[in-house]
């Protein structure tokens, strides 16, 4: 029976050091070394997950198979690590408090009054365990926030308490925090560290490791110096220098001896780190021709977060054709009739991302026309799609009027709408929904199975013909027009195996145009970039070759 060990990442000094990059970076080198590891991500905000949020604010919400809406932090897990991850990888303060206050209102505290400690530091520690199984041998947990903060209190105390109840041999504490160098000083300077160790420690927890988010490495002596004034080993002080490449860090750690450290603290029982595959990665990332442009016509262009695994996968797409490819951030309600030319022209291939709401919709719609009928590479993706069928049946198949219920409830056409009844593949049974009833958990989400038809560029970029892919969306395309559509030459290429989704749409006789309901953006990595995306970038790279 093995014992699951557990990793704690905690942040200090300020936000955005890459506590997620580093949990996984650590977990994809541990990996290699013959581990099994999971990594799980402590949010400290009260919404209950990041669904209702807006993807500006706090990047995009990450859907994983078993239908979770997560933070993003789990895409660069799943990215890293190439295993799907679930809802058991990602709480929040509010999804803590809402199940202890579930749990006061069914009177299972038997009168008690329920308080912080111990029942929210319970039911962290019970998230928190719920990692470990015979299989797992490592479960890396990142605190999110950052220490001193209010909002993570409650979960650095309950990881206190696990050391003591799990014992100092389960647990390791690695503490990230920003080295900065003074450029008038010439020097790397320590003192943000040596306050925020002393921070956590006065809450209990004494860091095992001390990472060093640094522009450049920090010197042995200096890792000497921070090793002495907050109390670690003078070989756990590693430094976690600023890369031109994400995918270059799980290397950069390996050189520092990250990973040898923590197996020797942990007692892992690790073989050599088998490197090749990231070796390959990183030489494929420093070779790269090109470059392709893509443009994403969206609306959440303010923070690139908001697209995360989109951007991702678009890269991937391009390590596949070895090609380096570069990405145009366009706001889709700055594309009019009159601006269209000028905005698109650099283009070697458009994608139309999901969204939500009506605002900037006709900008898309335009952009999915201008890409059909100049034969740019197009890919919609679920709202992307959906505007392309919109255009479609507006310029092609002639209804005039056709909208999307959830722009438009009046339109004299709803060629997208909203389902009231369909096959839910979690529940394994059907299920009905009512059309004025909360927005919240009406939605497909998650994995969901696609048949594909013979003869379109799905069918040949998967090379099968089942496939499962992630969604999150409430409108689908409305079969009463499907009939029209494919008469006007539009292809249903992805269907559900019943038969009564419409997954996937393409145009025979277009270089490439492809929709999918689906978001494809999920399942990608670097290692096995995804068929569509890959598929997509190759196109784009034919398309910018032409004459
Ligand atoms: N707003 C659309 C729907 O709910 C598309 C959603 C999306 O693009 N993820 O169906």
């Amino acid at each position: 029976m093995r014992e699951t060990k557990f990793i704690f990442i905690t942040g200090g000094v300020l936000s955005s050091l890459g506590k997620g990059m580093a949990a996984a970076s650590l977990g994809a080198l541990l990996k290699t070394r013959g581990l099994s590891v999971t990594i799980q991500k402590l949010d400290p905000y009260i919404n209950v997950d990041p669904g209702t949020m807006n993807p500006t604010q706090h990047g995009e919400v990450f859907v994983t198979d078993d239908g979770a809406e997560t933070d993003l932090d789990l895409g660069h897990y799943e990215r890293f690590l190439g295993t799907p991850l679930s809802q058991r990888n990602n709480y929040t303060t509010g999804s803590i408090y809402y199940s202890v206050i579930s749990k006061e209102r069914r009177g299972d505290y038997l009168g008690g009054t329920v308080q912080v400690i111990p029942h929210i530091t319970d039911e962290i520690k019970l998230a928190i365990c719920g990692l470990a199984e015979n299989k797992t041998d490592v479960a890396i947990v990142e605190i999110g926030g950052t220490v001193g903060d209010i909002e993570s209190q409650p979960f650095l105390e309950a990881i206190r308490q696990l050391r003591g109840d799990l014992g100092r041999d389960r647990c390791l504490f690695i503490h990230l925090t920003l080295v900065p160098y003074l450029a008038a000083a010439g020097e790397h300077k320590t003192k943000p560290t040596q306050h925020s160790v002393k921070e956590l420690r006065s809450i209990g927890i004494h860091p095992d490791i001390i990472l060093c988010r640094c522009e450049t490495p920090v010197s042995r002596e200096l890792k000497r110096k921070i090793a002495l004034f907050c109390d670690v080993d003078e070989d756990a002080v590693f430094s976690s220098v600023d890369v031109n490449n994400i995918y270059k860090l799980p290397l950069e750690f390996y050189e520092e001896g990250l990973d040898q450290k923590v197996a020797i603290m942990l007692r892992l029982p690790a073989r050599n780190a088998v490197l090749t595959a990231w070796k390959n990665l990183v030489s494929t990332l420093d070779d790269l021709k090109g470059p392709i442009t893509i443009g994403i016509v969206g609306k959440y262009v303010a923070l690139k977060e908001a697209y995360k695994s989109l951007h991702e996968a678009l890269i991937h797409g391009g390590i596949a054709n070895e090609v380096e490819v570069v990405l145009k951030y366009i706001n889709s309600e700055d594309v009019t009739p009159n601006t269209l030319e000028d905005i698109l022209s650099s283009l070697d291939g458009i994608l139309v991302p999901g969204g939500f709401g009506e605002r900037g919709v006709e900008g898309k719609i335009l952009t999915a026309k201008h890409a059909r009928e100049k034969g740019i590479p197009f890919f919609g993706i679920c709202l992307g799609l959906q505007c392309a069928v919109i255009e479609f049946a507006r310029n092609v198949a002639g209804i005039d009027g056709a909208d999307s219920e959830e722009f438009n409830p009046d339109a004299a056409h709803k060629v997208i709408y909203l389902m009231t009844e369909w096959y839910d593949h979690h529940k394994k049974a059907r299920v009905k929904r009512d059309k004025h009833s909360d927005k919240g958990g009406t939605m497909r989400l998650g994995a969901y199975p696609c048949t594909l038809g013979d003869g379109g560029i799905a069918f040949a970029a998967y090379g099968c013909r089942q496939i499962s892919e992630r969604h999150r969306h409430r409108y689908e395309v409305n079969n009463a027009y499907r009939e029209a559509l494919e008469k006007a030459g539009m292809s249903f290429s992805g269907l559900s195996p019943d038969g009564e989704l419409v997954e996937m749409i393409e145009l025979p006789g277009h270089p490439w145009f492809l929709g999918c309901q689906f978001h494809p953006e999920f399942k990608s990595n670097p290692m096995k970039p995804h068929p569509l995306f890959r598929e997509f970038i190759r196109a784009a790279g034919r398309y910018g070759k032409r004459a």
